[in-house]
């Protein structure tokens, strides 16, 4: 089984937070979908031999903004050179304000069957801060029109930690998306990356980011939330239903080989990981050219490991000891047990005996990055 990711990056206009590759060149799509099937094409034999697609993710930018007969178009494509599982989970991110009644109807024409949408707030001042296109009740409406229109696992994105954001606040927006009843919840603590206007705005002083504290108190109002609502915590920041964690995502951890398909995508094979270079432009003429525009990653033993210790610890599940000694080795592993002994002590850490795995706990998740960060080899 593998995965296939495909980036679309087009955005209609550019929210102040963000650092993910996308543009608003979108005069651009049809040149771009034409360059994603190009390389649909030519990326089949990089998977290992008869692989099955159990899992296809449209991730962006905002996948939303193609039209329908342009993602009709990557489906017939991806139909036409892959094998792809009857029981396979098709993904679609989507904003709120792409999401008319029209284009959900569409929608359910092709074969997305889990929708993930950008919602992030349900509180207008906060929308219009970060400078999402959509109002709270646009949000409402699109998700309330998705599942009349029959989609039946959606997933949502929240962000909290808005400055002056207070945990009432927060409060009411947990209690609205689970009022909606999605079988999903993505939340995540507002990021204040490099180069983004955001971060320009917290170094000229016109707004403070909220304080350590007030943070950690609304995570752990997520995980209590989320908790009585009926949501598994299956990643650190992921929430699902029974039955509805994001099996893409989840492949991502467990080191499942994944195509990336698009400009600034990532992929694994199982062995080698590579990405393409994130400029749109370079990508369309590569693609036309026929060329192999990729940067390979060669990781070492220790840069896997790290890896490999990095994404299991965010999850629920946590690092498997067999899995680990078979396939790092016996020292491996000893180095492992003696790095995670402190944060056993302090219950940051605990063991599971009946599956020996070694997981975080949930006064682990509050310090996860500086237990994930001892871990680190250099
Ligand atoms: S819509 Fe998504 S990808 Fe586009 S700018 Fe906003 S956060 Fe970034």
């Amino acid at each position: 089984m593998a995965g296939l990711y495909l980036h679309i990056p087009f955005c209609q206009s550019r929210c102040i937070y963000c650092d993910f590759f996308s543009t608003t060149a979108l005069t651009q799509r049809q040149p771009y979908v034409d360059a994603l099937c190009r390389e649909l094409q030519q990326s089949l034999q990089r998977l290992p031999a008869d692989s099955t697609i159990a899992t296809i993710y449209l991730g962006g930018g905002t996948p939303s903004t193609l039209s329908p007969a342009q993602l009709h178009q990557l489906f017939q494509a991806i139909s036409a050179h892959y094998t792809v599982s009857s029981e396979a989970e098709i993904t679609l991110e989507a904003n709120p304000d792409d999401l008319t009644p029209d284009y959900i109807q569409q929608l359910r024409q092709l074969p997305i069957n889990r929708l993930s949408i950008g919602v992030q707030s349900f509180r207008d001042e906060q929308l219009r801060f970060i400078r999402r296109r959509h109002t709270a009740a646009q949000a409402i409406a699109a998700v309330r029109q998705c599942q009349e229109a029959g989609f039946s696992n959606i997933s949502i994105d929240l962000i909290f930690g808005f400055p002056r954001q207070t945990p009432t606040q927060w409060a009411a927006d947990l209690q609205q998306a689970t009022d909606l009843g999605v079988q999903h919840l993505s939340a995540y603590s507002l990021m204040y990356e490099e180069g983004t206007p955001l971060t320009r705005m917290l170094q000229q002083g016109t707004i403070s980011e909220t304080d350590e504290e007030t943070s950690l108190a609304m995570y752990d109002q997520l995980l209590d939330h989320t908790q009585t609502h009926g949501y598994e915590r299956y990643e650190i920041s992921n929430f699902a239903r029974p039955g509805y964690t994001s099996r893409h995502n989840s492949s991502y951890w467990q080191s499942v080989p994944y195509l990336g398909i698009g400009a600034g995508a990532h992929a694994f094979d199982g062995t080698d990981r590579w990405a393409n270079p994130g400029n749109l432009s370079a990508y369309i003429r590569g693609m036309q050219a026929g060329q192999d525009i990729r940067i390979i990653e060669h990781l070492t033993p220790e840069e896997q490991y790290e890896d490999y210790v990095m994404t299991r610890l965010r999850t629920s599940q946590g690092v498997s000891l067999p899995q680990l000694s078979t396939q790092f080795g016996p020292e491996r592993q000893q180095q492992f047990l003696h790095t995670a002994h402190p944060h056993l002590e302090r219950g940051h850490l605990a063991y599971d005996a009946t599956r020996t795995y070694i997981y975080i706990t949930r006064s682990g998740l509050y310090v996860s990055d500086s237990v994930m960060s001892d871990f680190m080899l250099v």
